[in-house]
């Protein structure tokens, strides 16, 4: 069983039932949907899909709902299409103007007031590149610096502008009634901001009685980096969506800022996902490039909690194959891993609490005495995810009576979630342990397990006990 989880992008490559099971045997922990191309009855076919095929596979993949957010776009072209040459000069305006290879529109009324002279206006992730010269009236006179073909409504990043529009826009919203009527587990946050963006979508799903859906805050911008602890602190995981990142800010940064993502999220104790052009060349390849696997690896080595796949899997040839050949190469880096580094780094920035020093000494006994597996029955999860921070070498089984606790800890790494009936005596706890143990790993007689937890479930709030038990 790997450690590092993988979330697979579901998309016309990967949306029958067929290819969905494929997927969740291969590995995939966490399904998405990106709201950016999925309508209504996409959703619904998918839910219904990882729904049935969880019964009966007697999995817990998890559902996670990518918001589209805050976007503006070029409009329509004669033709569907332009081609923009390197050097020459081009007008962008901000009503229905046809566009061509003079000319073009962007849905942003205050476009002509809100640039600056010599901002850069990305379009098509970055591929066609414009530079504000000057401002006319209704128009900006820009240069083409990075030509290229474009079609109608192709995404727009204007780096280092505030644009003035709303976090949430209508659909935004229609999206998280959407996600918490087809129980989500998980809500993904484009183009946030601030911290406020996500206190925002907290109140409205307050205003739903949704009390379990998991944060994941995209960080994609200039001005979310500025506001990253801050954003950590209300958010229950960071992706480091590399995508528009790397429009957004200088694409040679993303590789640092990524492994400080990682680390301030482990510091905190909240999950880091990596995302993006993972392994790309595999949308046509059956073999990943050198490049892609090393980045994979990488960011295991880094210690993320999760990688995603994207377009690999949602109109790649391959979605199978690369979910595979990622399960592949994480488990090759987790034999690399320094899990002792990662330890120290946990107990140097851990509050010290009941919970956290049992946790702690939960994985290091299980390191010392080399136990196969971490049995934690868990209500609400803490205990799982206070362990999973530092990081033991076996895999942490965390059993619990409710499902959205299960599902909740699909992210965390390290974390097996299991459903279990509720375990109502102490030994009841470790008998159960033992068997479940034993039917989820392999294992032989005479090796050991830690069980922890608090008990009695319902009357404690922390963890209060480590046992040691022999199969
Ligand atoms: C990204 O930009 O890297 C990302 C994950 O977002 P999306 O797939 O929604 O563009």
């Amino acid at each position: 069983m790997n450690k590092t989880k993988v979330v697979a992008t579901i998309g016309p490559s990967s949306q029958s039932k067929e290819v969905i099971k494929g997927l969740i045997e291969a590995g995939m922990d966490v399904a998405r949907i990106n709201l950016k191309h999925a309508d209504y009855d996409f959703c619904m076919d998918v839910v219904n899909k990882i729904n049935e095929l969880n019964e009966e596979l007697g999995t817990h993949v998890a559902l996670m709902f990518d918001l589209k957010g805050p976007e503006i776009r070029v409009g329509n072209f004669f033709n569907g299409e332009a081609e923009f040459v390197a050097g020459t000069k081009i007008r962008i305006y901000t009503d229905d103007t046809l566009g061509d290879e003079t000319k073009l529109s962007i849905n942003y009324p205050k476009l002509i007031e809100d640039v600056n002279y010599d901002s850069l206006i990305k379009v098509d992730d970055g591929h066609v590149v414009f530079q504000v010269l000057d401002k006319g009236q209704d128009y900006l006179l820009c240069e083409v610096v990075t030509g290229g073909k474009l079609t109608n409504h192709k995404g727009v990043n204007i780096p280092g502008v505030r644009l003035d529009i709303p976090f949430l826009s209508d659909q935004d919203k229609d999206d998280i009634l959407l996600a918490n009527t087809l129980n989500a587990d998980f809500l993904a946050l484009s183009y946030i901001n601030t911290h406020e963006d996500i206190l925002e979508v907290n109140d409205l799903l307050i205003n739903m009685g949704n009390d379990h859906i998991g944060i994941i805050a995209k960080i994609e911008n200039e001005r979310a980096l500025e506001d990253l602890e801050e954003i950590i602190k209300v958010s229950d995981g960071i992706m480091v969506a590399r995508g528009d990142l790397g429009v957004e800010v200088e694409v040679e940064r993303v590789p640092g800022i990524q492994k400080a993502i990682i680390s301030k999220c482990h510091i905190a104790g909240k999950v880091s996902i990596v995302a993006t052009e993972m392994l790309s060349s595999m949308e046509d390849n059956a073999t990943p490039t050198r490049a892609e696997v090393s980045d994979v690896a990488n960011a295991v080595l880094d210690g993320t909690d999760a990688v995603m796949l994207s377009d690999e899997t949602t109109i790649g040839f391959f979605p199978i194959e690369t979910l595979k050949t990622m399960e592949k190469i994480i488990h090759s880096a987790e034999q690399d891993v320094n899990y002792l580094e990662f330890m120290d780094k946990a107990i140097r920035t851990e509050t010290k609490d009941t919970t956290g020093l049992i946790s702690y000494n939960v994985a290091q006994t299980a390191n010392y005495l080399k136990c196969k597996a971490i049995f934690a029955p868990t209500i609400s999860g803490y205990t799982a995810r206070k362990i999973s921070r530092f990081r033991p070498s076996c895999p942490i089984i965390a059993a619990s009576p409710n499902p959205l606790t299960v599902k909740s800890l699909q992210l965390h790494y390290g974390v097996l979630p299991v459903q279990i009936n509720e375990l109502k005596t102490f030994d009841r706890i470790v008998e159960a342990s033992k068997k479940m143990v034993k039917d989820i790993i392999e294992t032989e007689k005479g090796d050991k397990i830690v069980v922890t937890g608090g008990y009695p479930f319902k009357d404690v709030k922390h963890t209060n006990f480590l046992k040691i038990e022999e199969l």
